[in-house]
């Protein structure tokens, strides 16, 4: 028998999680009505709070395939996930726009083909003698840097960003569990999940937004799911006044892959490396920053102000990120090793979607 929509409405969703995703989905429910809880032992160290921010939607260099279509998604959703959000904190915003550099003349060759071959992205090759070549070559010590801009790229800061989602999920009275859940199971079609404290909490459907720990509350023996821990690292470097003047780079930018955020006329932050690993490097100075040839002076390990890192899990065997309803009202949101940040608009619409599914 199918479910009013009364009762549809006043359905229990657990989400277990609150990086981003986690918290995206709560939003996106929320709004819709149901009635949420979040557990998770720690709401600010996750490896969301460790990201840069940066979403490279009309940059990513592929135009069809899911990987594709869930950017697409992203893409369209952003500004109007902005303009919500904006009422509950006015700082938010997307910094645009987004910088692609490289020294490789090949991996240039293949940017300008992408940009010649889809002009509807809104992308552009910088030229040599730009203002803005010009500023990053004479900081880095750099002559022969070649890229890509697009206007409609950008960077979200994702403190704000999860600090704003907090304030909207306070005022909308969700509740939030700071326990970790340990169990699941099935009983009488509800679920109940057992907290760390011995709390059980029952609730109709669970989504699982808990990245590499999703793992241990499912049954592996029925769900062939593999992840893999991916290490992302972050410096940040703080210069003397006297030493230079950063404000003369843009916000946002990579070279040859790796990601610079120009968070203060003295301070950017570099991040970040893919390892298999789940411990920091002791040498992340030095993997972040090793390509470049010419080190510039200020760029010495002396002048990192912060470091740190998170763990992101990948999946194995399939494509990133995994959204999967694995029984009825059980659902698996992870494997956001990259992008997670961009993605997550993307993840809570087909939640929205299939949430009916499990209730209906
Ligand atoms: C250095 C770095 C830079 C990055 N830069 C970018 C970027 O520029 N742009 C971008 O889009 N993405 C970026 N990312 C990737 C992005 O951070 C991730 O894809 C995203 O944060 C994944 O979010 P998540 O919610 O799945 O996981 P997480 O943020 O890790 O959240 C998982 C949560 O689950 C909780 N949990 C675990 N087990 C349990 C349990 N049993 N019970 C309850 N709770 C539990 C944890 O405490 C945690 O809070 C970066 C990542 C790193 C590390």
């Amino acid at each position: 028998m199918k479910r009013s929509k009364k009762n549809f409405k006043n359905a229990h969703i657990l989400i277990i999680g609150s990086g981003i995703i986690g918290k995206f989905n709560a939003l996106e429910l929320s709004k819709q009505g149901f009635k949420i809880t979040i557990a998770d032992p720690q709401k600010q160290k996750n490896s969301s709070s460790a990201a840069l921010g940066l979403l490279i939607g009309k940059m990513y260099q592929k135009s069809k395939g899911r990987s594709w279509e869930l950017r697409k998604t992203s893409n369209e959703l952003w500004p109007k996930w902005i303009k919500f959000l904006k009422q509950y904190n006015s700082n938010l915003h997307i910094e645009k726009p987004l910088i692609q550099l490289t020294t490789e003349q090949k991996n240039f060759e293949k940017l300008s083909h992408f940009i010649s071959h889809h002009p509807n992205r809104g992308l552009k090759v910088l030229e040599r003698d730009s203002t803005i070549i010009q500023n990053i070559s004479k900081i880095f010590n750099m002559d022969n840097l070649k890229g890509i801009i697009s206007n409609e790229d950008g960077r979200i800061d994702p403190i704000t960003l999860l600090k704003t989602i907090n304030i909207y999920l306070k005022v909308k009275k969700i509740n939030f569990i700071k326990e970790k859940v340990i169990k699941i199971r099935k009983f009488n079609n509800q679920w109940i999940s057992t907290c760390s404290n011995k709390v059980d909490i029952k609730s109709d459907v669970i989504i699982l937004c808990n990245s590499l720990d999703a793992l241990k509350l499912i049954d592996l023996n029925f769900h062939n799911i593999k992840l893999k821990p991916v290490l992302g690292q972050a410096i940040e470097i703080s210069l003397n006044k006297e030493e230079i003047n950063l404000l003369t780079l843009p916000k946002h930018f990579s070279i040859n892959g790796t990601n610079f955020v120009r968070t203060d006329k003295n301070k950017i932050i570099i991040g970040s490396t893919d390892e298999y690993d789940i411990k920091p490097k002791e040498n992340t100075f030095e993997e972040l920053t090793d390509f470049l040839e010419n080190k510039p002076q200020w760029l010495n390990k002396n002048n990192i102000s912060d470091k740190w890192f998170g763990i992101r899990s990948r999946p194995e065997g399939e494509a990133s990120p995994i959204l999967k309803s694995l029984e009825k009202g059980l659902i698996l949101c992870t494997g956001f090793y990259k992008n997670g940040i961009l993605l997550a608009p993307a993840c809570s619409n087909w939640i929205s979607e299939e949430i009916e599914n499990h209730l209906l």
